[in-house]
Order: C-alpha cells, then structure tokens, then sequence
C-alpha cells in the first residue's frame, strides 16, 4: 500500500468506534468514523469488546489490546465507566474503540502514556454523554473529534520515528509542530465551506454534498516560499447545537475562515455571531479571514464589495472574494494564513 508522510496516521487508523453496553449485556456501536465502515466490524467488535471486559473486569480504565481473529488489524480499547459506580456494581457502559493495522502496535505500546490521557479525555466527555441520553449527532462529534486529535498525535510520534534523534520519553506534543495548522471553518448552512475545503484539499468541485453531520477533518500541505505547511480543516456544521461541542471544535484553532454567501443577505449578518462564538470559547488566541463565496454567480449577488469590507474591517479581518465553483481565491487564502504563521514564527 503507499505510503507518505503525508497519510501516514490515515494508513494506521482504521477506524474509531463509540459503542455502549446495556444491562442485557447487549454491545451496539452507537458512533464510529469512517461513514463507511463495514456492517460486519460495527457489529464484530463492539461485542468482541464487551466479551473481553466481562472476562476481565479489572481492565477497566486502562488501554486494552486486542486482536481480532480472521483479520490484520488489532483494536485499543477504553472501557467507559459510569460515574456513579457503586449503583452498578463495577459496570461499563460503554467503550471507545480504536482500529489500527497490527504492523503498527509498536507505536501504541511505545507511547501508551500519550494514548491513555487522549482516550481518558474523550472517554470522560463520551461518558456524560451516554449517561444524559445525547442524540448520536453529539456522539458523533465525539469521535471525530478524538480522531482528530489521534492523528495529530500519530503523525508527530511518526516525524520523529522517522528522525535520526532518539526516541524522546515523554513528548511534548504541542510545542513540536510549529508549521502544522488547525483551521476550522465557520459560517451558516449552505454557503459553501465544504465546498471551499474540497475544492483546496481536492481541486474538485461536487454539485451535492450531505449536509455536514457533526464535522469533518482533512489535511493538505502546501508549500508557501519553499516552507511546507500542514493544514487540518475543521469543517464544522452550521448547526452545531452544543456549546461544548463547539468548544472542541475551536480548541486549538490557529486560523478560522468566516465564509458568507455572496448571494445571501443573512449570511453576511450572521458573521458577528460567529465569530463571537469563537471569540467567547478561545479569545484573540487566532488568525482569521472573511470569505464571500459563490462569486462566480455574477446575476445573483446582493452584496456589494463595501458592505462586506465594511463588517471585515470591524472584525479586523481580511476580505476574500472566493468560488469554490472556478477555485478562485481559494489557495489564496490558505496562502495567505501560511504567510502568517512563517513570520511569526
Ligand atoms: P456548507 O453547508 O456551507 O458546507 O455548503 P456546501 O459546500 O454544502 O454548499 C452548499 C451549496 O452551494 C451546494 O449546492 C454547492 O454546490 C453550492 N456552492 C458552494 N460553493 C459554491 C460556489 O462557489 N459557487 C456556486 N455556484 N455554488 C456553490
Ligand atoms: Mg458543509
């Protein structure tokens, strides 16, 4: 299978699995990531899972190794514990599940420590969730959100790996990444930030897209005056219900992209609001940028250049004209919060 650097944290994760245990010691997946997923796994392992803590009741609250037979992939496993634990005996309630590629375990026994406080972190906010009945849509966002921050992780831990130094004990994570960059996309439904992410990540143009369910995360490099740059694009939905949520999408956040529809009145008004959201969870802490997309619907756009400068220059930020139709602008933008970070630093 190729492999580069690039991917290299996609070729390790196959796949991220929320699932709950009820009293009848019945195990359903309730999340998981990939959309796609096969039926047989999202049935296989939740069980395979909860057999193994039922055998071995002292697992709880320590990553669990597991093979699974017939196939080339191992899973990590975090049982979930209610909180209230005397109530139930010990019980689970649930697990988070990680699939990943058995010629890559070494990663995970190197690093356990890192892993465990990752798992423990979203175990500990799937837990509240699973104990106040939340829709799978926040479950969701959960996962993603612990995907997201594992591939950040596996990716560093593979940088260096790869790197002639020896293997550091404990790794700082966060100080070693100068030039890789959490951007979250932000403005209302339909105008056009999956479609602005995909036509940078993919230089592709779809005519229908779902409607963003929780969020997603893609990642592009580019090179801006020969320095490389890695992007992580949070494209989170625009109608993200829970303000905890929210707080994980925008922790981190190096860059946030404002995008209104050039052709909707409303959207451009309800800029603010988003960015206020942003500014209440993580301050002055980010770069941004203002997008007007769908410039390239020449007959039907209402707003003018003054009055989209004129909310831009209020927040201080600058003003991109953008398709994602014809791509105009797109690069531009990314390009542009590149520069950013390389003088800054
Ligand atoms: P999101 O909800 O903000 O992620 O919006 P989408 O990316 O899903 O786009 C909503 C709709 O607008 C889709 O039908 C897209 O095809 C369309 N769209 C998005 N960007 C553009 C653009 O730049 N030009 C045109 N003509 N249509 C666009
Ligand atoms: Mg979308």
């Amino acid at each position: 299978m190729a492999s580069s650097a690039d991917d290299s944290s996609k070729d390790i994760i196959k796949g991220v699995i929320c699932a709950s245990f009820d009293e009848t010691s019945v195990a359903t997946a309730r999340a998981w990531l990939p959309s796609d997923l096969s039926r047989a796994l999202l049935e296989k392992i939740p069980e395979l899972v909860y057999k193994t803590w039922s055998s071995n009741p002292d697992l709880q609250k320590r990553l669990a190794v597991l093979p699974i037979p017939g196939m080339t992939m191992r899973a990590l496993a975090w049982f979930i514990a209610p909180k209230n634990q005397e109530q139930d005996g010990g019980a689970v309630q649930g697990a988070l599940i990680l699939l990943f590629d058995e010629t890559n375990d070494a990663i995970f026994y190197r690093y356990i420590k890192q892993f465990e406080d990752l798992f423990g972190k979203h175990a500990a906010a799937i837990s509240t969730l699973l104990e106040t009945a939340a829709d799978e849509t926040a479950l969701l966002e959960e996962v993603s959100a612990f995907s997201g921050e594992l591939g950040w992780i596996l990716d560093l831990l593979k940088t260096q790996e790869l790197s002639p130094d020896a293997f550091p004990e404990d790794v700082e994570l966060e100080s070693q990444m100068p030039m890789k960059c959490k951007v979250v996309v932000l403005g209302d439904p339909a105008v056009g930030k999956t479609s602005i992410v995909v036509q940078f990540t993919e230089k592709a143009f779809k005519k229908s897209y779902l409607p963003t369910i929780g969020f997603n995360i893609s990642e592009k490099s580019i090179s801006h005056d020969g320095i490389p740059v890695k992007f992580m694009i949070w494209d989170v939905a625009g109608i993200a219900k829970f303000q905890q949520m929210r707080k994980n999408f925008y922790a981190g956040a190096m860059a946030v992209i404002f995008v209104f529809d050039l052709t909707s009145k409303v959207s451009l008004a309800d800029i603010k609001g988003w960015y206020e959201d942003v500014q209440a969870s993580i301050g002055n802490t980010f770069t941004g940028a203002l997008l007007g997309n769908k410039c390239d619907l020449v007959d039907q756009v209402v707003i003018s250049p003054e009055e989209a400068s004129a909310v831009a220059s209020e927040l201080n930020l600058p003003y991109f004209q953008t398709s994602a139709l014809t791509g105009e602008n797109v690069d531009a933008v990314f390009h542009h919060f590149a520069q950013d970070f390389i003088s800054q630093s």
